[in-house]
């Protein structure tokens, strides 16, 4: 390499259904963005999901597993369709998403939802709610009540079926915390930590730990909401909101209803992180088996994810920039996938909507 030049090694996952199709269009955006860029790229794709069992047996092959851990981010497409639907369960291709989780170690998800001024229409929010939304859910994505001990279903002594689990939290707090203020950073600088420290020990806890960090970042606004609040707050006034930290089973359940605001399933990206290793990056839709292989996915999902891969995942914000910008050009030239299909605009295939992406990337000054 010459010098100056900064190359990384990404592992490419295509996966099955329609992720093929979108990983090979955002991996040719990675590089032409990366090009303009003074940064390189090595690519790996490897298999993972229905078509390493297809390929070897098993969801998530060994050798997968060590290209993602050497390289310096992973790009993930979408796992499972029809045909392996009935496979028993150690063998069903999601299996192979959550051993990739687990393997690289990924605590933090990072799930942004953006209204587009020029998607506006396609939320399911009033369009003066709906304008101008852009915020952040950074989802604690390893402890809490999801994994907690004590768990079980055990017979009280009336004879009665008692189930139970536990929220438990501790230094995870300070991890997902501060990932949520780098983010934060990276944004408008303004952070809502969503708890229910009215009602839960480990919210309590929760609130203190993320209170004790926000002298470290000064430039950073911090506020707290209690969930049920939070929950409306999103659908009355998501404007409201710039980035939002909060443990697993809040940050599930919030991250999914800031996704419907926007409408477009077909647009967007998520990020998940650890702590020094590779982050990995994927659309939230899924293999979308309906309409794999016949040119009608959305990629931009998928490329904006290339995007965040970019800026969390990379530190390299001006290509991640331009990915950004290019896709909002295709977007303004009229093009639009059959998801995010209306009136008067230019209906494009997977492939098209691509090749506009790539060429808004080389055109940017
Ligand atoms: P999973 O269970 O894998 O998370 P799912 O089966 O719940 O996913 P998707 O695979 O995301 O859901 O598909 C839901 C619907 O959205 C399908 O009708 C699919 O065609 C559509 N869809 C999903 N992703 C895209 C995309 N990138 N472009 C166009 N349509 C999409
Ligand atoms: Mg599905």
């Amino acid at each position: 390499a010459s010098p100056g030049k900064k190359r990384y090694t990404i592992t490419l996952l295509p996966g099955d259904g329609i992720g093929p199709e979108v990983v090979s269009i955002a991996k040719n955006v990675l590089q032409q963005a990366g090009s303009l860029e003074g940064v390189e790229f090595n690519f790996r794709e490897m298999p993972i999901g229905g078509a390493a069992l297809d390929l070897v047996g098993v969801p998530l092959p060994e050798e997968t597993i060590s290209a993602a851990k050497e390289s310096d981010a992973v790009l993930l497409g979408a796992i499972g369709g029809y045909k392996w639907d009935n496979n028993e369960k150690h063998l069903r291709p999601e299996k192979g998403l959550l051993q990739i989780r687990a393997a690289l170690k990924v605590f933090a998800n990072l799930r942004p939802a953006t209204v587009l001024p020029q998607l506006v229409d396609a939320s399911t929010l009033k369009r003066e709610v709906a304008e101008g939304v852009d915020l952040m859910v950074v989802r604690e994505l390893t402890g809490g009540i999801y994994f907690g001990e004590p768990r079980g279903i055990k017979t009280n002594e009336n004879g009665e079926e008692v189930g139970f689990n536990t929220e438990v939290y501790a230094h995870e707090i300070d991890r997902i915390a501060r990932v949520a203020f780098e983010t934060a950073r990276k944004r408008r600088g303004k952070l809502c930590s969503v708890d229910k420290a009215n009602v839960l020990e480990a919210s309590i806890l929760w609130r203190k730990r993320v209170t004790a960090l926000a002298s470290e970042y000064p430039d950073v606004e911090l506020s707290h909401m209690y969930v049920d609040n939070a929950a409306m707050q999103l659908v009355r006034d998501p404007k409201q909101f710039d980035t939002i930290v909060t443990n697993n089973i809040f940050g599930d359940i919030l991250s999914d209803e800031a996704s419907m605001i926007t409408g477009s399933i077909g647009m967007l990206p998520s990020a998940s992180l650890s702590d020094s290793g590779p982050g990995l990056f994927e659309p939230i839709h899924g293999s979308a088996p309906d309409i794999a292989g016949q040119d009608k996915a959305n990629p931009l999902a998928t490329i904006l994810s290339a995007a965040m891969l970019l800026k969390y995942g990379l530190g390299e914000e001006k290509a991640a920039k331009r990915i950004e910008d290019a896709v909002l050009v295709a977007l303004n030239n009229g093009f639009r996938t059959g998801d995010i299909y209306s009136a008067g605009t230019k209906l494009v295939g997977c492939k098209e909507m691509g090749e506009e992406v790539l060429k808004s990337v080389d055109s940017q000054v």
